[in-house]
């Protein structure tokens, strides 16, 4: 057993390699164009980020625009009158994000000069933002090279690299390997991190399904402890 101070085995670089230079040549033909992705607008990114929390793709690509032509700047957002920012959320659900959403506005207005932070330690402080979500904003719209694992790119992590043999562990600790795992195989160059991470969800949501894996068109398959299986 891995005593608790010493971190989770890595995996080894040439497997790194292999997995992202597969996953990126997959990710350049294979990528859908979603409008978050032609922008690295903070605000847009974090407007996306927040949609995408608990509503799938093809629902926030309507809303999304429709948001952003009413609040077009996180300061037209921080202006506005909370039911304004309700009634545009109206259809997307968990109207908890959209009073986070307003309120991290506000903050970032009044205590970042409107500029949205850059680093997760100091997005994560922010209202409704978690951990993934202040590495996804890190990440799309500063191109910083640090993790973001949502529940797809967990899934991918744990499916490629650990295993169903793998899982031994309680959840937390899964899920901290996990994230250790994600930080080693972000690529160091900050475009690169970003179609990589960008690739990840991509593979989890379109490919790597959670019910129904798609393992004989994947692109990981020779590299994946649980397609190989
Ligand atoms: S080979 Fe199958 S299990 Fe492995 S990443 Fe691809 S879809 Fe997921």
């Amino acid at each position: 057993m891995t005593p608790a101070s010493t971190p989770p085995p890595s995996p080894q670089p040439a497997l790194v390699r292999r997995f992202s230079s597969r996953l990126l040549a997959w990710f350049a033909k294979n990528g859908r164009a979603l409008p978050w992705r032609r922008t690295r607008d903070p605000y847009r990114v974090l407007v996306s980020e927040f949609m995408l929390q608990q509503t799938q793709v093809s629902r926030v690509t309507q809303y999304y625009p429709r948001f952003l032509k009413r609040f077009s700047s996180l300061d037209a957002l921080a202006r506005a009158r909370p039911a304004a920012v309700r009634e545009a959320w109206d259809g997307l659900g968990y109207y908890a994000r959209a009073s986070n959403i307003h309120a991290l506005a506000r903050v970032v207005r009044r205590d970042f000069d409107g500029r949205v932070p850059d680093e997760p330690d100091e997005l994560v402080k922010l209202p409704g933002v978690g951990r993934y979500t202040a590495g996804a904003v890190a990440c799309f719209a500063y191109e910083k090279p640090v993790a973001a694992v949502d529940t797809n790119v967990s899934r991918v992590i744990r499916r490629v690299f650990i295993g169903e043999r793998g899982v031994g562990s309680g959840p937390r600790s899964l899920l901290s390997r996990i994230w250790h795992i994600a930080q080693t195989l972000v690529p160091k160059d900050g475009k690169r991190a970003w179609a990589f991470n960008q690739a990840m969800m991509e593979l989890g949501a379109t490919v790597c399904a959670a019910r129904r894996p798609r393992c004989q068109e994947c692109p990981v398959r020779p590299v994946c402890r649980t397609g190989q299986d």
